[in-house]
């Protein structure tokens, strides 16, 4: 069993978060640390560490978070304009928390993609 992370904690409302929205599936909230106007994280509500752990049943909540990101970026206004969806893996790729979540962030221009 892979171990629970603060997410977790978040997804059940054991712990305070600006949960922007919340279904059977999913939690998306606002990160603590922003790097952008808007920077949301979406979860799947059931823990999967990192995305070499997902399976073909966890499908369903792996796409929802694609849609739901597009509906929040509606709702934050930054559709149009355009946004970025990041998801880390692993120590390269810069995963601090081992509960897969991708991050939505827009609000202000990016620049290329890895920062070069
Ligand atoms: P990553 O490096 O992809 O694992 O990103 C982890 C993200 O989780 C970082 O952007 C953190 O700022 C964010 N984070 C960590 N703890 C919390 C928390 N309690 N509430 C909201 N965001 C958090």
């Amino acid at each position: 069993m892979a171990e629970e992370t603060i997410f977790s904690k978040i997804i059940r409302r054991e712990i305070a978060a600006d949960i922007v929205y919340q279904d059977d599936l999913v939690t998306a909230f606002r990160d603590i640390n922003p790097q952008a106007p808007t920077h949301v994280l979406i979860v799947p509500n059931k823990l999967i560490p990192t995305v070499n752990d997902a399976t073909s049943e966890d499908e369903p909540a792996l796409g929802r978070m694609l849609t739901v990101a597009a509906k929040i970026a509606t709702d934050e206004g930054i559709s149009a304009d355009g946004y970025r969806l990041i998801i880390n893996c692993n120590r390269n790729g810069g995963q601090e928390v081992y509960h897969i979540h991708m991050h939505l962030v827009g609000g202000r221009p990016l620049g290329r993609i890895l920062g070069r």
